[in-house]
């Protein structure tokens, strides 16, 4: 039996290339379109807004990409990250099954979006760009952006989701303290902000309105890119980083999970996260049961359609084909904000679609309560997002204890909650809301979808 509580691997066996999934996929990956002319995207259509290798490793198809030593030596500021052994979450639940997580809240920032932030910053500097947009939800990957590129020297300007601008100040602050510039969306800097402020006055606003102004911004302006922190290819081969330390870090113990639970907001922790042992399955080297984990009030795997949608509201970015809930869906504001995109990163949309992943929904208090069990036993107070994948794993280990089956369970722990504690205060006074999406306006915001003849 092993006793380890946290295993750790040694800074020289941090893996040093990612892992592109692309080249194993069974059938190749459907290409983005021109949100035009609704035809494939072409590489230089992309310029305006990246940089050529991040271009490059989007459309890539071979298996390993380096990673780039200025890059590690950020990275080794809090990698490779700890997987730890739940022993008394084991105890607590009194199941048979053995309960790993791999805990990513260790990075300066405090999630998994600094190991893309990092690389996205490091290859636009090389390419000369002094100014990086983006959005930002709860401001976990505006914070990460903000930490990233005040290590090359850049500008970052971040759109932040009005509600999150008024209910997380702090995260606010962070960015500011990294040297970002933090704007409310949907604002009056650009014309898709203005155009969304006439249409709808009182919007709380929503990813996908604060995508379309970082996108304009970057787009109008030299010498500023864009850069996005899930969903796209390059995205979730950053995040790989995760997975990969995962297997070593299993194969030190002699241990390899049978099932791999995760969070999806876009998608890139869970990708990252799981990609390295969907390789084994597409390899058919391993059975691992793969589960992604996402809030009932914002269902995208469990109740959106697979079809080609806009990345942002106003329909400025590329069609991606993707389970998604309609790119008008404007999401409640429930706590849980890194998990409010409409879409999903279409490679994990494609495993879904193939039967490789399985999608579960959780209400909020559900997801809470595991939260505060994982506190009172484990320690951590972690991000609600995360606490899905918990709740997805807990879940799985009480069927273990009625079963009696020695499962390996684990699951990507993606970030801590410290800025979270209001939410964690309306759950202790019993405020938190259950909420489902309704059917209805679901139905109601496909009608939206673009008519893209399927390729
Ligand atoms: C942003 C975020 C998520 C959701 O984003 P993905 O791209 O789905 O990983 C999950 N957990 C934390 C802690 C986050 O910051």
């Amino acid at each position: 039996m092993q006793t380890e509580t946290k295993i750790m691997l040694d800074e020289n066996d941090m893996p040093d290339r990612w892992y592109n999934i692309q080249a194993d996929l069974p059938s190749p990956p459907l290409p983005p379109l021109n949100p035009q002319t609704f035809e494939p995207l072409k590489p230089e259509e992309l310029s305006a807004l990246f940089p050529k290798e991040l271009i490059r490793q989007e459309m890539s198809r071979e298996r390993w990409i380096p990673i780039p030593e200025e890059v590690k030596d950020i990275y080794r500021l809090w990698r490779p990250s700890p997987l730890y052994r739940a022993r008394r979450l084991e105890r607590a639940l009194k199941t048979p099954a053995r309960i790993y997580y791999k805990w990513e809240g260790v990075s300066p920032p405090g999630s998994h979006k600094p190991n893309t932030a990092v690389a996205q910053a490091y290859y636009n500097a090389e390419e000369g760009i002094e100014r990086l947009t983006t959005e930002t939800g709860a401001g976990q990957w505006g914070s990460s952006l903000a930490f990233a590129t005040s290590f090359f020297d850049m500008k970052c300007t971040v759109y932040m989701v009005r509600i999150s601008y008024e209910q997380k100040p702090y995260r606010k602050v962070l960015m500011q303290t990294w040297g970002a510039e933090v704007i409310p969306s949907p604002s009056t800097r650009t014309q898709a902000g203005k155009q969304m402020l006439e249409q709808f006055p009182e919007t709380t606003g929503s990813l996908g309105m604060a995508i379309s102004e970082a996108v304009e911004d970057a787009a109008t302006h030299e010498n500023a890119h864009y850069a996005l922190g899930s969903v796209l290819n390059h995205v979730s081969l950053h995040q790989t980083i995760i997975g990969l330390e995962m297997k070593k870090q299993f194969e030190s113990i002699d241990e390899y999970p049978d099932a791999v639970f995760g969070c999806v907001g876009g998608g890139s922790n869970f990708s990252g996260g799981s990609f390295p042992f969907i390789m084994d399955i597409l390899n058919k080297k391993s059975d691992v049961e793969v589960v992604a984990c996402e809030p009932m009030a914002c269902p995208t795997l469990t109740k959106g359609i697979y079809r080609y949608d806009f990345g942002d509201t106003a329909g400025l970015t590329p069609l991606l084909k993707m389970y998604t809930l309609g790119h008008t869906f404007v999401p409640p504001g429930i706590h849980a904000g890194g998990l409010r995109y409409h879409g999903d990163a279409p490679l994990l949309c494609q495993l879904v679609d193939n039967g490789y992943v399985k999608a579960k929904a959780f209400y909020q208090n559900e997801v809470f309560e595991a939260a505060e069990l994982f506190a009172r036993t484990e320690g951590f107070v972690i991000a609600p997002e995360s606490a899905h994948g918990l709740k997805g794993v807990i879940d799985e280990a009480r069927e273990c204890k009625k079963t009696g089956e020695e499962k390996v369970l684990c699951f990507v722990n993606s970030g801590h909650g410290h800025f979270d504690l209001s939410a964690y205060d309306s759950y202790n006074s019993g405020q938190l809301v259950d909420y489902e999406y309704p059917s209805e306006l679901i139905q109601e915001a496909l009608k939206n979808l673009p008519e893209v003849e399927s390729i």
